[in-house]
């Protein structure tokens, strides 16, 4: 049950936000997986793309991704999760991803799929150690999909029948749908042709869209408010249980999606307990302490029963929007806690 906010915005003072602490540095474990990105050149060309778009970390030769594939083998890793950019066209990813391999290391990705069409292609990756995907998929609908992926429709198919080909071999595929005005009303439509496409193994994150990247002054993007997206969210959430869809939500807080129990399923969820520094490759962080960075929490958001799990919202919408959508949850009486055990 929301409390009334007590954070009053209607003077012209900004809010006063919180961030939650978490050590920069993490030990490295059997468990831990270190975010490995290939450098950020795609063939796609989505209008709202989080990277940077830094011409220094566009491109890393073979040679260097192996440095530092040896690099994390050597820390102690067992596990990496591979990105981009689009990390399966760089000329080098067979070599790299097979020298996980070899290492004794298995990888997961974020793609957007459309390489895993190819015949053999998901096979021998996934005989290569891939386990896990994050397909980048915004929309069903192939003209809404191609206008977010910024290239043709048959790219858009490209990529469906990269999902149908990353399952058929076996491998855990969560489609990553990032909204924006485009797609925001195709929701529902959304969760319905992804079980009808690919049955009930699939998952689906809906996603937030960022505005720190290259991308985001797209005006698709560009001011969107959680006020704007919050009903369609949860008739999504609805939709998804009736089809027995498994749905999560990255970068949503626990109050917009009303409910307090939701996991965030950011980066840090997804397993990714590291990240390697982009620029020199040769030191990882905790993925905690960078999300945990780039949040921020109202006043009301500290005395709310969520706070533990609810990944807030980013620093940028925070000081852009306030923080006046946000309602804190109330805390549970200790025979609620004792009665829920
Ligand atoms: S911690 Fe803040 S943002 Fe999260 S649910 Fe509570 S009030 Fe909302």
């Amino acid at each position: 049950m929301p409390l009334p906010n007590p954070a009053s915005e209607s003077s012209s003072q900004p809010p006063r936000l919180h961030k939650k602490k978490i050590a920069e540095h993490l030990p490295v474990t059997a468990t831990s997986s270190a975010l490995f990105r290939f450098g950020e050149q795609c063939n796609y060309r989505c209008p709202m793309c989080s990277n940077t778009g830094e011409r220094e970390l566009f491109f890393r030769d073979t040679d260097e991704l192996l440095r530092r594939a040896a690099f994390l083998r050597d820390c102690g890793f067992r596990r990496a999760v591979v990105t981009g950019g689009e990390a399966t066209i760089h000329p080098g990813f067979w070599t790299v991803v097979e020298q996980l391999a070899a290492y004794g290391m298995k990888w997961d990705i974020n793609t957007h799929g459309r390489s895993f069409a190819a015949p053999g292609f998901a096979a021998r990756a996934v005989d290569s150690g891939l386990e896990r995907a994050i397909v980048s998929l915004h929309s069903f609908d192939p003209p809404t999909s191609a206008a977010i992926f910024g290239v043709s429709e048959d790219s858009h198919r490209g990529t469906v029948q990269g999902v149908v080909a990353l399952l058929e071999a076996g491998v855990d595929v969560m489609l990553n749908c990032v909204i924006s005005r485009l797609n925001v009303d195709q929701l529902d439509a959304y969760i319905e042709a992804a079980v009808e496409s690919f049955g009930e193994r699939v998952r689906v994150k809906l996603v937030f869209p960022s505005t720190i990247g290259k991308g985001g002054q797209w005006s698709e993007i560009a001011n969107l408010r959680y006020d704007d997206v919050r009903g369609r969210i949860r008739t999504a959430r609805d939709t998804a249980a009736r089809l027995g869809v498994r749905i999560s939500f990255e970068s949503f807080p626990s109050c917009v999606l009303d409910d307090a129990s939701t996991v965030n399923y950011g980066r840090s969820t997804f397993g990714e307990s590291h990240y390697l520094d982009d620029a020199t490759g040769d030191r990882v962080y905790s993925m905690r302490h960078i999300e945990a960075e780039l949040s921020a929490y109202g006043e009301q958001c500290l005395q709310c029963a969520a706070l533990r799990n609810c990944p807030g919202v980013s620093h940028r919408y925070a000081t852009a929007n306030g923080v006046a959508e946000l309602h804190a949850f109330a805390a549970r009486e200790p025979a609620d806690a004792v009665a829920a055990g």
